[in-house]
């Protein structure tokens, strides 16, 4: 009977503790808790964001296999938002594109991902938006790769990101061709931040030089020739926006509302490493 009574007690005792009756206050309230700094970064893509989106890649769809209007170039230069933003961001397959007298299918979902890029991070982008008379990935003579020199000269980025979609049955989520290291000009940090970028949203398949974008004439090449680190990112089209329309609400797509969450992890991981490069370069540029 003693010690049925002790043992009471300690139970009381644990759920009335002497300090909260006495204060009137639960000690677990927050005037009692000290701040805890943040675990985790706050997620920073909206439901907007991704609306957004899949309006830009509806446009891109309706017009790949279109004739830039007379008078229109058949790609975009998009500017900088802010003379700070150091990385520079290719799309030269959103739309369908002449390859050795073939028309090739657009990487669909980058042109949307590039433009969303500038949107959420201010990055400069050139993406096709019509049907490209020269494929800009294969052929060096063409219209799309003068502007991408003439952007490069004028803001001489820290890196630029050459986007591409990779089909559903390869085994990554990101393939980043570096001319087997090379297009980097010397700075591995770059794959590094960009491969933790990508593992830290979810795209935890990251594979290097599958395509290594040294055979054929590509922007990652073309960039690199210039002088300027770049990377050709080969995602997997399971991370990317078809363009296609919704499905109704009486026939639930689930395939497509994985993609738009995975959309949304890959957009994040691209901002998130273009800040960090901003970041990085304004503090080297202070300590200069
Ligand atoms: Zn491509």
């Amino acid at each position: 009977m003693k010690s049925l009574t002790i043992a009471l007690s300690i139970i009381l005792s644990v759920i009335s503790p002497v300090g909260a009756q006495q204060s009137n206050q639960s000690p677990l309230s927050a005037a009692s808790s000290p701040p805890v700094t943040p675990v985790f970064e706050r997620a920073i893509v909206t439901e907007q964001n991704v609306s957004r989106a899949k309006e830009l890649e509806a446009g891109f769809l309706a017009r790949s296999q279109s004739e830039a209007p007379a008078g229109h170039q058949w790609f975009e230069v998009i500017e900088a938002s802010s003379p700070s933003v150091r990385v520079l961001v290719l799309a030269p397959h959103a739309t369908s594109h002449m390859r050795q007298g073939k028309l090739q299918q657009a990487d669909s979902g980058t042109g949307s991902l590039a433009e969303m890029l500038h949107q959420l991070a201010g990055v400069p982008v050139i993406a096709t938006t019509y049907e490209s008379p020269s494929d800009p990935n294969y052929y060096d003579d063409n219209e799309f790769k003068k502007a991408v020199a003439d952007l490069v000269g004028r803001i001489k980025p820290a890196v630029v990101l050459d986007l591409h979609a990779s089909h559903w049955y390869r085994p990554y989520d990101v393939d980043l061709g570096t001319m087997h290291g090379t297009s980097v000009k010397g700075q591995g940090v770059l794959i590094r931040e960009l491969g933790e970028r990508l593992k830290a949203e979810g795209l935890s398949n990251v594979s290097q030089d599958y395509f290594a974008a040294d055979t054929n004439q590509t922007d990652t090449k073309w960039v690199s020739n210039l002088g300027f680190p770049a990377m050709q990112c080969e995602i997997s089209i399971s991370w990317l926006l078809s363009g296609e329309p919704d499905t109704d609400a009486t026939n639930v797509n689930w395939g497509q509302r994985l993609n738009e969450h995975r959309f949304a992890q890959v957009l994040q991981a691209l901002v998130r490493f273009i800040q960090q490069v901003d970041e990085e370069h304004k503090v080297s540029a202070e300590k200069q």
